[in-house]
């Protein structure tokens, strides 16, 4: 099974993410992805590669990608959101790394820390399967 990656970032950092992720387009490109949407159309037109797209951010595409985590559909985020600026939909954003931290999905808020998750042997080792949590205990 392919793993699925989400990339989300904030007006203000569209720029960032679209510099990173040309740099690691050869290893994006192994995954599907998922977006929201004016990410996703920047990230299309710009690396030429196939995104699915969610909502646009504030009307409620964080809460898709969400929606995903919670439904264990989800392998990773890259999530450059801007720490300098309120965001009409702060509580999604909050709301979505919440779930990452709920479902032990990797995350990366910047580009440091995403060049790290995304040249690990594990990122593109197809068989690794993070641990999941079990709350049902
Ligand atoms: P956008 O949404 O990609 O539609 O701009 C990102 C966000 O604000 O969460």
């Amino acid at each position: 099974m392919q793993k699925t990656i989400a990339l989300v970032a904030h007006d203000h950092k569209k720029a960032e993410l679209i510099a990173w992720s040309q740099q690691h387009k050869s290893v994006l490109e192994q995954f599907n992805l998922v977006a929201t949407g004016t990410t996703g159309g920047l990230i299309q037109d710009n690396l030429s590669l196939p995104v699915h797209r969610f909502k646009s951010g504030p009307l409620g595409g964080d809460q898709q990608i969400g929606a995903l985590i919670a439904e264990d559909k989800l392998d990773c985020l890259i999530f450059f959101w801007d720490p300098l600026n309120p965001a009409p939909h702060d509580p999604d954003v909050k709301a979505l790394l919440r779930l990452c931290s709920v479902w032990n999905v990797p995350v990366a808020c910047n580009p440091a820390t995403a060049d790290l998750l995304i040249t690990s042997p594990l990122f593109i080792d197809k068989e690794h399967q993070r641990s999941k949590p079990d709350y049902g205990k």
